[in-house]
């Protein structure tokens, strides 16, 4: 249901101009909402301010996400993208781990190692997206929310 920007009143479907004062009624514009955009969530000073915490995390791993936690625990901007560094590094982890018990086996390593490569190719991704101040939950491990 619309309501009317000039008087607040009740407009009906498909109508052009408000029926009570005459006020060409502007449809609300589509908005492109992509669900794991988090940009919008975050202050646009905490962005710049911290968006070298945001960053270290993703270059020195667990490292970087340990040093997010001591020096930017007040930024949320730092912190989601600590969230997010740590999913990844804890993936890689996993897929190291697995890779190395199953390494008797031809296609455990093999399928270990692409997705290592993947696993880098998203931090990349999310680094550059740092770059440019956005806060996306990075391709692949966005759906693990365990640790949201
Ligand atoms: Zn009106």
């Amino acid at each position: 249901m619309a309501f009317c920007s000039n008087c607040g009143k009740e407009i009906p479907e498909g109508a052009n101009v408000c029926p009570d004062c005459g006020t060409a009624v502007v449809s609300a514009p589509v908005a492109v909402v992509d669900p794991w955009d988090h940009t919008s969530e975050f202050d646009a000073k905490d962005i710049s301010d911290n968006k070298v915490y945001a960053l270290s995390a993703y270059v020195f791993s667990i490292l970087g996400v340990i040093l997010c936690h001591v020096l930017a625990k007040e930024s949320p901007y730092a912190q989601f993208h600590a969230r997010e560094a740590l999913k990844i590094d804890l993936v890689s982890i996993v897929v190291y781990l697995i890779s190395a018990f199953f390494c008797w086996t031809c296609i455990v390593p093999v399928v270990g190692a692409v997705l290592i490569l993947i696993l880098l190719v998203v931090n990349v991704i999310a680094f550059v997206q740092v770059c440019k101040g956005q806060a996306k939950e990075p391709w692949l491990i966005r759906s693990i929310g365990a640790l949201h």
